[in-house]
């Protein structure tokens, strides 16, 4: 199996190259309906880009009248 995909299956938790659970993401940066962190890994030095997507929205407040 590719690295990229038991990385995605397992939540991203573990480092995709030494599998070890000690990794860090750094600040979180949202351009349009993206969302991308920079995390390395404590042990191996390894470093990725993890990217989300917007997938839902709540509301929070209805607007007022
Ligand atoms: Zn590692």
């Amino acid at each position: 199996m590719k690295y990229e995909e038991e990385y995605l299956k397992t939540g991203g938790v573990f480092c995709p190259f030494c599998k070890s659970p000690d990794i860090e993401g750094r600040a979180v940066d949202i351009v349009g309906s993206e969302a991308v962190q920079e995390v390395s890994c404590v042990r191996c030095n390894a470093a990725w880009r993890d990217t989300y997507k917007l997938h839902a929205v709540d509301t929070l407040d209805e607007p007022s009248k």
